[in-house]
């Protein structure tokens, strides 16, 4: 538990470090998500004892046992992990949040099985902004054909972009991948008339340089919860 505390505390200080050394002001919206794969509900309790309510997923079998025995019902989940068209079922009714639709036809079924009574799954597109050949998500050209569609989707909420970068040591490589992803939602605004207001990036190694490029959610694991357990 103490082990806990301090974890929590010192990444809520690395994020208040990282806006004054920013300049943005303590108003602006950031959102840390608790990224709980690997990790046992005893540490998401206590967490969640700490005041944190977002927690991030990415497997789905390992997240279902954990949602369901979980006592609490103002958690919210994220889905942040690949999806494969045969989950998106269980994840439009589970969850609240996926931060990694990398296809249209991921977004189409997440729309066609989200529950209609329930409000819209928030969703991120997940973009492969650093061009790696091995990763999933769109690239900053075919995303605007997926947002035309994407856009229609009327049980989904476009609320913004998500990227896992190349790792980089210096902070002027990690801040220049994540002004790249803040450029394109900008551009994406303004060419289709929207208003999506959340840039999913950022993790334990590099959340200074995501909040420095304005990051709205930023998605600690080892940091917070200490190493993965298998
Ligand atoms: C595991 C994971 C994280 C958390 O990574 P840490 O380095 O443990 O902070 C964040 N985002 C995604 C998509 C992940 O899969």
């Amino acid at each position: 538990m103490s082990n806990t505390r301090n974890r929590f505390d010192h990444i809520n200080q690395r994020i208040d470090q990282a806006f004054k050394a920013s300049g943005r002001s303590l108003q602006y919206p950031l959102t840390l998500l608790a990224v709980s794969k690997h990790q046992s509900l005893d540490k998401i309790e206590a967490l969640y004892q700490l005041g944190q309510r977002d927690f991030g997923e990415s497997y789905l079998q390992e997240a279902l046992p954990k949602l369901s025995k979980s006592p609490h019902n103002d958690i919210v989940w994220h889905f942040i992990g690949p999806i494969q068209s045969n989950k998106t079922k269980e994840i439009a009714q589970h969850f609240q949040w996926v931060h990694s639709v990398d296809r249209v036809k991921i977004a189409r079924r997440l729309n066609s099985q989200r529950l209609p009574e329930a409000l819209p799954l928030n969703i991120c597109l997940q973009v492969n902004i650093s061009q790696e050949t091995q990763k999933s998500g769109f690239s900053s050209t075919e995303i605007h054909t997926a947002i035309r569609e994407i856009t229609r989707l009327p049980n989904l909420a476009l609320r913004g972009l998500m990227a896992i970068p190349k790792p980089a040591q210096q902070i002027v490589q990690q801040r220049q991948a994540f002004r790249q992803l803040r450029d394109l939602m900008q551009q994406i605004n303004q060419d289709f008339g929207l208003n999506m207001d959340t840039l999913s990036m950022g993790m334990s190694n590099d959340l200074e340089a995501a909040i420095t490029e304005g990051a709205t959610i930023i998605r600690i694991g080892t940091a917070l919860f200490g190493r993965r357990e298998k």
